[in-house]
């Protein structure tokens, strides 16, 4: 069996991975905040984590997978506020669409999806405690987080603590003792979302969800905890403190890992610059398997540049791919051969992972049937080169009219009439079918990359 390494962000360090039960491991993701439809970034860090996912699911036989979803939040408000759209519409709405967009890119579904607005009690819960071991107190109507009574707070963003506040000193709120504590609770006026509470009715900070959710599926102390690197400093940084300071001895997450950010033009993308495609359109252009590969053809730890070019160079990649399945209809199931198990293990090395697909796909073009077996087992560990050839070459077009448009172009060479038959050629090219004639006369047609040959 492959030993797994990942690099922890706690440690700094390449880390060989043991779980705490040695046949179950757990891992938390956070989730999406559902006000509005995801973009391509935050795809990437859904992808990266769903591979991740399927390659446990081959070392371990127990995997429990948890992935929120945060549907209370001030982002919600203040969009139900401008749109006039009710807040439970717009969560809903936006879960669907975020469920939709993940099943399109292959993602599968966490064994446990929990909602926030689901959570309050054990939030609730997790704050009195706070509160009774001094790491938290109660101010008009908030409670913080005290941060000086937790020593080792920055350990995980890599920041002391001054540091941290230097910045925070301009506006602090009245009702902190110091500059750096955070909010567990604040009050909501009739018009908010809120929930009953010992301190009025209110409703969460942020951070104080993730913990409670991973505690309650997951308990005090589980293995892995991820995240995109920009989740890293105040986020988790929050969660760690929160759950080590309510449950003395517990350690909260074992191993952090964080995926890099996905940038336009070198700049990460967000909502907030503006800079972004949501998901769903770059889907509507390309083959969902392109779009995920682009994904995840840079190591998940880089930043990822994202563009139309990267997303036509993943796709010529699997043209390849399946190019080499092509004449192997019958594929037996294989194990993913170890080059690839390899590259995987040692911290998700997804571009070495490709260049051993790569040399599988040689002896596979070669004439090598294992080889073809070992790459669409491969696949499946990538979540790509999961479709039939005949579908990623031909898939979606309209195959009645393109043979016939074939069958009158070969009928028009046949009365000479080349004017005719080029015609036909380039009225299906424009659509995006490409005829090729054989050497033996006959002639055969492939789809180019997003269009669908309509
Ligand atoms: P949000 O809905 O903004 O809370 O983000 C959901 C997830 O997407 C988090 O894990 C973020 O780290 C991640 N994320 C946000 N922006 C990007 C980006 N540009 N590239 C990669 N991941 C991102
Ligand atoms: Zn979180």
């Amino acid at each position: 069996m492959h030993s797994l390494f990942l690099h922890n962000t706690l440690s700094r360090r390449k880390e060989q991975f043991e779980p705490l039960e040695p046949q179950h491991v757990r891992i938390y993701l956070c989730g999406p905040t559902v006000y509005d439809l995801a973009h391509i970034g935050n795809a990437r860090t859904m992808v990266v984590f769903d591979v991740l996912v399927r390659l446990l699911r081959v070392l371990y036989p127990r995997v429990t997978y948890v992935r929120n979803i945060t549907d209370v939040d001030d982002k919600i408000n203040a969009r139900a506020r401008e749109s006039g759209e009710p807040i439970e519409q717009i969560t809903a709405r936006t879960a669907a669409d975020f469920h939709a967009d993940m099943a399109a890119l292959g993602v599968l579904p966490p064994d446990e999806e929990p909602r926030a607005t689901r959570h309050i009690p054990e939030m609730v819960e997790l704050i009195q405690r706070l509160i009774a071991s001094g790491h938290a107190y109660e101010a008009q109507g908030h409670v913080l987080f005290s941060v000086p009574s937790f020593p080792a707070y920055g350990q995980l963003s890599g920041h002391a603590p001054d540091e941290l506040l230097a910045g925070a000193r301009i506006d602090v709120a009245p009702y902190k003792r110091d500059p750096g504590d955070f909010v567990l609770w604040k009050p909501s006026p009739p018009d908010t979302p809120g929930w009953d509470s010992p301190w009025g009715r209110g409703r969460p900070g942020w951070h104080i969800e993730c913990s409670a959710m991973s505690w309650r599926y997951l308990g005090e102390t589980f293995d892995i905890h991820g995240g995109g690197t920009d989740l890293i400093f105040p986020h988790h940084e929050n969660e760690l403190a929160q759950s080590v300071c309510a449950f003395s001895g517990s350690r909260f997450a074992r191993l952090w890992v964080h995926s890099g950010m996905l940038q336009i033009n070198e700049e990460k993308m967000s909502k907030s610059l503006g800079n972004f495609f949501t998901a769903r359109e770059v889907l509507a252009k390309a083959p969902a398997e392109a779009v995920r590969l682009a994904l995840i053809r840079t190591h998940y730890r880089s930043v990822a540049e994202f563009s139309d070019a990267a997303v036509a160079e993943a796709k010529r990649e699997l043209d390849r791919f399946y190019r080499a399945l092509e004449r192997y209809p019958d594929l037996g199931a294989a194990d993913v051969p170890p080059p690839v198990m390899a590259a995987l293990c040692d911290d998700l090395n997804t571009p070495l992972a490709l260049s051993a697909m790569h040399g599988l796909a040689d002896k596979a073009l070669a004439g090598d049937f294992d080889s073809a077996c070992g790459l669409r087992a491969a696949g499946g560990l990538l979540g790509v080169v999961q479709q039939s050839v005949d579908e990623w070459f031909r898939g979606g077009a309209d195959r009645a009219a393109i043979e016939a448009a074939i069958a009158e172009r070969r009928e028009a060479r046949r009365r000479r009439d080349y004017k005719r038959a080029d015609a036909i050629r380039a009225e299906w090219s424009a659509r995006g079918v490409v005829f090729e004639d054989r050497p033996d006369g006959s002639t055969s047609w492939s789809v180019v990359a997003g269009q669908e040959g309509r």
